[in-house]
């Protein structure tokens, strides 16, 4: 279509009163290819922000700026006429929007659940930004977002937040509440956003081996389509403190497992399905993810479903963090996703050099990019699930066993990963993760079979426990944390209790605080520091703080 036909075409949509009523910008945007079914007028009867808005992925000059038109969330389509519908974005320079930077127009589309991204560029490094939304005569809550200081910029300190597995049903979200208050840089959410399972029902389940009433029920049947994984998002997306969350510090996000399905790896369920299947879930579920996600145009799923999630950030000279992608190109697990005994065949899976954790591009990415002397303070592995190599024994059986899903079950990966940091001299290296439902605070040394094994610390680990998963939780008085504890010595805090890490990072200390509500079935609870350590510049090794 010629842009005149286009224009004539935009005319007669629009009708000559509507066109006055919407920005020159936005003309100017969309004139040149202005599509047949637009919705140039919407009108909504209740709030189509309701779910919230969001930033996440900073630059040294702009963010991602995110939400979705959803005036019935979870109501098939969100409640939304199904034609591409103008939303209004603007930035300011304060909270109270006095003095509007910069503004435009985007289209929410069907195909993406009527979700916006947009890519900010141009603003100036270093500072916060205020930021909100407009569709018809709807205002959206305001989200407070920051830019990255600018690369080679000297900066003192930077304070984060890293949180995950959100079960709907086993808590409130106060925890996401306290990451709210606090005074944050950014938050990383290292995966299990929503889960994938059915509805339990009204009755009792069971839940860590106690009788267990869901708090929150999920709609329906385990999840499939692309339609479920919306309306599950839609669910969890609706919560006020996670919203409050979201709308007060740029986000960095990473799927897990449970975005798709428990356990999986690469093109593998957990269940046997067939690869070619399985692919078509795991492609709806990536396009949920990224519909209700704060991410950029290059993480888009394309047809096939590759998502490209591992990328880096930089706080000026101070912190390199590498975000990684643990899911996507794994190797599947050994011993059908079991925990396993060092006597098991699958232990010597775990070993096979030709199974990765990373998959062999990401894994030379990471390691081109972990440089000693590159005039960064500290690096930060930011993933999903543990590196410490925990034994474990569960009741009252004395086998010694191991996570098939966690680095465990990858060893030859977890061996060439932290043999690189070593060899490499690196000494500044802190690993983030969770998964686990419980905080793992932990030193990372070389496995006791590994050449290179001799006692010395590699890098220290903060694995963070769960933001409602495991419910209340058993705190430290259970069997699991009394063995767990007698046979780690590297393992130098946990306890089974709901929260977040928060990390403050200055030139010299690394100081983790694991974070603790006693209870996550009752609202309103105060959080506390269950614990804190100290890590050194240069000297690798959790201390008390
Ligand atoms: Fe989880
Ligand atoms: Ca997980």
């Amino acid at each position: 279509m010629t842009t005149s036909n286009s224009r004539r075409r935009l005319l007669q949509l629009l009708g000559a009163g509507t066109v006055a009523s919407l920005t020159a910008p936005f003309l100017r945007a969309f004139a040149q290819d202005v599509p047949r079914n637009l919705l140039a007028n919407p009108r909504f009867d209740v709030d189509p922000f309701q779910l919230g808005v969001a930033s996440g992925e900073p630059s040294s000059d702009g963010f991602v700026l995110w939400s979705r038109l959803a005036p019935r969330p979870v109501e098939q389509g969100g409640g939304m006429v199904m034609r591409p519908t103008p939303v209004r974005w603007e930035i300011a320079d304060d909270a109270a929007f006095r003095r509007v930077l910069r503004s435009g127009d985007v289209l929410a589309r069907p195909e993406l659940a009527h979700s916006v991204h947009v890519e900010i560029e141009g603003l100036a490094p270093g500072r916060p930004y205020w930021y909100r939304f407009m569709a018809g005569d709807a205002v959206s809550p305001i989200g407070r977002s920051a830019t990255l200081p600018a690369a080679d910029a000297r900066v003192d300190r930077v304070r984060f937040a890293v949180a995950g597995c959100q079960h709907f049903g086993e808590g409130h979200y106060t925890a996401w509440r306290h990451i709210a208050e606090e005074p944050l840089d950014f938050v990383f959410h290292y995966g299990d956003y929503i889960y994938e399972g059915a509805d339990s029902g009204p009755g009792e389940r069971r839940l860590n081996g106690r009788p267990f009433t869901d708090l929150r029920r999920h709609i329906g049947g385990e999840i499939y389509s692309l339609d479920d994984y919306r309306r599950r998002y839609a669910q969890y997306r609706g919560d006020r403190d996670l919203q409050a969350a979201h709308a007060a510090a740029p986000w960095f996000v990473s799927f897990d497992d449970h975005e798709i399905d428990n356990n999986w790896a690469a093109d593998r369920d957990q269940d046997g399905t067939p690869p070619e299947l399985f692919l078509l879930r795991r492609a709806a579920g990536f396009q949920a993810f990224y519909e209700h996600m704060p991410l950029r145009l290059r993480s888009r799923p394309g047809v096939g479903g590759h998502m490209q999630m591992y990328r880096r950030a930089a706080w000026g000279d101070l912190l390199q963090a590498h975000f990684l992608d643990t899911r996507q190109y794994r190797s599947d697990q050994i011993d059908g996703d079991r925990d396993f005994t060092l006597d098991s065949p699958g232990a010597l899976q775990a070993r096979d050099p030709s199974r990765t954790m990373l998959g062999p591009q990401q894994e030379a990415w990471l390691h081109a990019g972990l440089r000693p002397n590159d005039g960064k303070r500290w690096h930060v592995l930011a993933h999903q699930v543990g590196m410490s190599n925990l034994a474990m024994r569960f009741g009252d059986d004395p086998a010694i066993k191991y996570s098939s899903d966690q680095w465990s079950g990858y060893l030859a990966a977890r061996r060439r990963l932290l043999g690189h940091i070593d060899d490499a001299g690196m000494k500044n290296v802190i690993s983030v993760c969770g998964d686990a439902h419980r905080h793992f605070t932990s030193d990372l040394l070389h496995d006791g079979d590994d050449p290179r094994a001799n006692g010395r610390v590699v890098a220290s680990e903060f694995l963070a426990t769960s933001i409602t998963s495991g419910s209340d939780g058993t705190g430290q008085d259970n069997d699991f944390h009394r063995h767990v504890t007698a046979l780690n010595p590297h393992l130098k805090a946990m306890t089974d209790r709901r929260g977040y890490v928060l990390c403050d990072v200055d030139r010299n200390h690394w100081r983790g605080e694991l974070k603790t509500l006693d209870r996550v079935m009752v609202p309103d609870q105060p959080v506390r520091t269950f614990a804190s350590f100290v890590v050194e510049n240069g000297h690798p090794g959790l201390q008390p703080a």
